[in-house]
């Protein structure tokens, strides 16, 4: 009864953040309709602290993105449509971690904890990384190379991004240890540096494989097709893949990565 009960208030409270989400400008209708299946997979899957952690990176990622947005969007390089992230942003970004949620409730093996938490502190680090990175008063550099490049061109870092992402990262495990939902020490260790892999795939793909694009109004490299209104030359990378499957495919083996350090670790 008292579950039951619960349940109810937990829907209300998620439908009550999914107007507020909307009318907030955080994300656009569709990108609201899958964040809302993605919590809901993983208050089914984990339960509600595990929608809590979900929570805690929308928070802070929001924040982040928020953070010194107009200095961030002199330079043309935040987030388009004023920071809300469309729905192909919050599938690439949630998908992993709402399998992950599922195959923890189907199978009841603790160690699915793991890539869950880990999915989701890649997100979180590498959002962090991008949008704090972009404060930087150094040049970045990228990756693969080393070699200064342009703000803006992805699989570029920098050392305060870098440092940024670590730490957000380590919060979402510090959260995933306080709200309990896995508390072996060996198990969240092997989740931080899964998280951390996560983050340095994500900047390698980016620099090595994903589509990058110059604008022919202001020169600018960009991840996106379009900017200043007018459709952008592919500079390198492959056109079809675009900082979505980046973020797909590096959560994916980062939150892999986790699990298999846990049988390296122990
Ligand atoms: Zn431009």
């Amino acid at each position: 009864m008292i579950i039951e009960y619960l349940d109810i208030v937990t829907i209300l409270i998620l439908i009550v953040l999914a107007i507020l989400v909307i009318k907030l400008k955080i994300l656009d209708i569709y990108g609201c309709l899958i964040a809302s299946f993605i919590g809901i997979t993983v208050l089914f899957g984990i339960g509600l602290n595990g929608l809590i952690l979900l929570f805690v990176f929308f928070f802070l990622t929001y924040i982040l993105t928020k953070f010194r947005y107009h200095e961030k969007r002199k330079t043309g390089l935040a987030q388009s449509k004023g920071g809300t992230r469309a729905w192909t942003n919050v599938l690439a970004n949630g998908i992993i971690t709402s399998l992950f949620a599922l195959s923890y409730y189907f199978l009841n093996l603790e160690i699915l904890l793991i890539p869950f938490i880990t999915s989701i502190s890649i997100a979180t680090g590498d959002t962090i990384s991008t949008e704090i990175g972009l404060l930087s008063k150094h040049k970045p550099r990228l990756i693969t190379t080393f070699k200064k490049v342009e703000s803006g061109r992805s699989g570029a870092i920098t050392f305060l991004g870098t440092i940024s992402g670590i730490l957000g990262i380590c919060s979402i495990i510090l959260f995933a240890y306080f709200l309990n939902i896995n508390q072996n020490y060996n198990y969240l260790l092997a989740a931080g540096i899964g998280g951390i892999i996560g983050i340095i795939i994500d900047s390698y793909f980016g620099a090595a494989i994903q589509a990058n694009y110059i604008c022919r109004s202001c020169n600018q490299l960009t991840e996106s097709k379009i900017h200043h209104y007018r459709y952008t030359n592919l500079k390198n990378g492959y056109a079809y893949i675009d900082n979505n499957i980046v973020n797909l495919f590096s959560i994916f083996i980062g939150a892999c990565s986790s699990v298999f350090l846990i049988y390296l670790i122990i």
